[in-house]
């Protein structure tokens, strides 16, 4: 069932309110996964242009107006933006926020795991595709498997409310780690979340062939573990839910064979400050100019509001309803606008 949508927020036009916020804090990251950043080079937004904490603070208080209430801080990388646990404790000071969480991959988190805990981030995601060290250099280029298992650790440790694990499987990659990565997320007390291979801009060597698709994997997860019971839960997240008949619960997101665009609330701020109404959109409204420019709250409130109530983008259902799908942008395209680039949107 769908939550009935907030009496003063904007609802677009399939009448989806505004109630989620995902933050991109940075474009950069340390890690090069396949399926993300797999070229050599890459072209950054300029220093100058990255929203100050100051401004992604004044902008939650904005959005807040509109009847946000979950935000999410997302990159690129985001715990290589300096001192992060600032900007958590500024956002924690908005009461209208009444859920905020981070997506990292885990690699500098052991550090700074307490520190956010205590500037009051609850719950934290961390991404985690391969049990085997030599594969997360071989996919993601980098040799720093065991700090993301500490940071996972460190996470635990540090008492976070949800602590939940991202994996995205892809044939010929992990899919034969599905269920290690099940046990490994229930002997830690995470949430594993399943997620299908997606066409985003970015992900330049996408193929329909190397995607596992939730059916794929539930039928996986069953083999092993008997029935799977799937928790009907009211609400917009993303991640469908199953248990199983320990009580293990886990998620798997089917963004490209079962998207849910219907119910989405979710809007992006890259870290330029450009707000994005779909992962897949192609144009958004840059704050960062109103911001800089002198524009009051009111003005930019009404910007947003605007932008949103014009909103019918269903990005993943249309790709899904293409006959020949292939890659989404060549990277041409993308070096042409990084801001095409998932790393930069914010996944
Ligand atoms: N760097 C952080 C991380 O990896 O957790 C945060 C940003 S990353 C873009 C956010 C999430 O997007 C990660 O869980 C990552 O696995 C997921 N992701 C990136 N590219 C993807 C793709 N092509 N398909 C599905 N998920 C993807
Ligand atoms: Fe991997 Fe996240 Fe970096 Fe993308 S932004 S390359 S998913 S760690
Ligand atoms: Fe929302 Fe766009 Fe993702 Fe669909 S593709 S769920 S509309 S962000």
């Amino acid at each position: 069932m769908i939550a009935p949508p907030l009496p003063n927020g904007p609802t677009d036009r399939l009448k989806r309110p505004l109630r989620n916020l995902r933050i991109s804090v940075t474009d950069r990251c340390n890690l090069r996964c396949r399926y993300c950043m797999p070229e050599a080079e890459y072209a950054w937004l300029p220093r100058e242009s990255i929203l100050t904490f100051e401004e992604i603070d004044r902008v939650v208080g904005i959005f807040a107006a509109l009847g946000v209430r979950k935000v999410r801080l997302t990159g690129g990388e985001p715990l290589l933006r300096h001192d992060l646990a600032t900007l958590v404790s500024l956002i924690a000071r908005h009461d209208a926020i009444a859920d905020m969480a981070l997506t990292t991959n885990g690699v500098l988190l052991a550090r700074q795991a307490a520190a956010l805990r205590t500037a009051g981030l609850r719950r934290v995601t961390v991404s985690l595709d391969t049990l085997r060290p030599e594969r997360m250099q071989e996919f993601a280029r980098s040799a720093r498997h065991a700090d993301v298992v500490s940071g996972i650790d460190a996470a635990r440790s540090a008492g976070f409310s949800s602590i939940k694990m991202n994996t995205v499987v892809i044939r010929g990659y992990n899919d034969d780690e599905v269920l290690d990565l099940l046990e490994f997320a229930r002997d830690r007390g995470l949430e594993a979340r399943f997620i299908e291979y997606m066409d985003v801009g970015g992900a330049t060597g996408w193929a329909m062939d190397q995607v596992v698709s939730q059916r794929e994997i539930l039928e996986l997860v069953a083999g092993r573990y008997g029935p799977v019971r799937e928790l009907r839960e009211a609400g917009w997240a993303p991640a469908q839910r199953f248990a199983l008949h320990d009580g293990t619960v886990f998620g798997v997101i089917a963004s490209t064979t079962a998207p849910f665009c219907r119910t989405c609330d979710r809007g992006r701020l890259t870290a330029d400050g450009t707000f994005l109404l779909c992962l897949y959109g192609e144009v958004g409204l840059d704050l960062r100019e109103l911001l800089r420019g002198g524009a009051s709250d009111g003005e930019i409130v009404e910007r947003i509001a605007s932008a949103w109530r014009a909103r019918n983008d269903r990005g993943a259902e249309e790709r899904a309803e293409l006959a020949d799908r292939g890659i989404l942008h060549r990277i041409e395209s993308l070096r042409a606008d990084t801001r095409r680039e998932m790393h930069t949107r914010g996944g």
